[in-house]
C-alpha cells in the first residue's frame, strides 16, 4: 500500500527539494504552503512529482502557525489518503534577522509560532494517525527542520535560534516518548543553503559568508534532501540531529 507524507513549507527551497525526494521514495506527498504567491509553484511541483514518480499528490494552503489551519491540513490529508500518515516533515520557517532591541513583540511571536509552535501543532495532530499503525517493521517518521542556529548562537537571530533550539529539544523528547511505538523523530540542522532565505544577500556578502564555511561554499538543497532520505531509511536512528553544514559546526 502506498505511504503518505506531509511536508509543511513544501512550496520552495529546501521544502521543494524534500517534497521531490519524498515522491522519489514512493510516498504520496501532501505539499503545504502559506502565501497566495506560492500557489502556482506548489501546484506545478505537485504535477512534477506525480509525473516523475507516479505517486499521488495533494496541495493544501495553510498557515501552520495557527492550530486551526493545521487541523484543516491534516483533515484534508486523511480525507484523500486515509488514516495512516507515515511521514511528517515540519519544515516551514521564517527569519527576522533583527537585533533584539528593535525587533517587535509581534515579529518574534510570529516567528516562534511559525518555526516552533507549528511543529508542536502538526505533531500533535498527526501522531494519532501514526500510533495505531506503526510497528518496529513499519515505522512512521517525524523530521523537523532545525538549523545550525539551533546549535550555536547567531547575531541578530535570537528569536530564530530560540525556535530552532526548541525544535531540537522537542525532537529528542518526542523520540523518547514514541520510540517503543515504532515512531522515530529526528531533526536536520542545515548550515547555509542557497534558497530564497539567502537570495536577498548581495554577491559580496555571499562571498564573505562562503569564506566562513570550512568547505568553502554555500550548500545546495540536495544536501538536505539527501539527509532526509538517510533519516527515512535509517531504521535505528531516533532522537538525533543531522547537520549538513559544510563544517561550520561540529557536534
Ligand atoms: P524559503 O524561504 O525558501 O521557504 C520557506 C517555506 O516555508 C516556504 O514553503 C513557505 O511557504 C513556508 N512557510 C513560511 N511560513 C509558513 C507558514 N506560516 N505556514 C506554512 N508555510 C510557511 O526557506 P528555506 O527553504 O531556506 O527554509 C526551509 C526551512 O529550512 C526553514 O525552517 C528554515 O528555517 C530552515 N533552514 C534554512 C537554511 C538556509 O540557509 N536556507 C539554514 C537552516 C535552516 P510560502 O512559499 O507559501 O511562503
Amino acid at each position: 500500500m502506498a505511504k503518505t507524507a506531509i511536508i509543511t513549507g513544501g512550496s520552495r527551497g529546501i521544502g521543494e527539494a524534500m517534497a521531490l525526494k519524498l515522491g522519489e521514495l514512493g510516498y504520496n506527498v501532501v505539499i503545504n504552503y502559506r502565501s497566495e504567491s506560492s500557489k502556482s509553484l506548489s501546484d506545478d511541483l505537485a504535477a512534477k512529482i506525480k509525473d516523475q514518480y507516479g505517486v499521488e499528490t495533494l496541495v493544501v494552503r495553510a498557515d501552520v502557525s495557527k492550530y486551526e489551519d493545521c487541523e484543516t491540513l491534516v483533515k484534508e490529508a486523511v480525507a484523500k489518503f486515509g488514516d495512516k500518515i507515515d511521514v511528517l516533515v515540519n519544515n516551514a520557517g521564517i527569519t527576522n534577522n533583527c537585533n533584539f532591541v528593535d525587533i517587535t513583540k509581534e515579529s518574534y511571536t510570529n516567528l516562534i509560532n511559525t518555526n516552533l509552535l507549528s511543529a508542536l501543532h502538526m505533531t500533535h495532530l498527526v501522531l494519532p494517525y501514526m500510533v495505531n499503525h506503526s510497528t518496529k517493521d513499519e515505522q512512521c517518521c517525524i523530521v523537523n527542520t532545525s538549523s545550525i542556529g539551533g546549535l550555536i548562537g547567531v547575531i541578530n537571530q535570537a528569536d530564530y535560534c530560540a525556535s530552532k533550539a526548541g525544535l531540537i529539544g522537542f525532537t529528542r523528547a518526542i523520540a523518547l516518548e514514541f520510540a517503543g511505538k515504532g515512531i522515530r523523530c529526528n531533526a536536520i540542522a542545515p548550515g547555509m543553503i542557497m534558497t530564497d532565505m539567502l537570495r536577498g544577500v548581495n554577491q559580496d556578502e555571499l562571498k564573505a559568508l562562503a569564506a566562513t564555511i570550512p568547505q568553502g561554499f554555500i550548500g545546495d538543497v540536495s544536501a538536505i534532501a539527501g539527509a532526509l532520505e538517510y533519516i527515512l531509511t535509517a531504521s535505528y536512528l531516533t532522537g538525533q540531529v543531522i547537520s549538513p553544514n559544510g563544517g561550520i559546526v561540529q557536534q
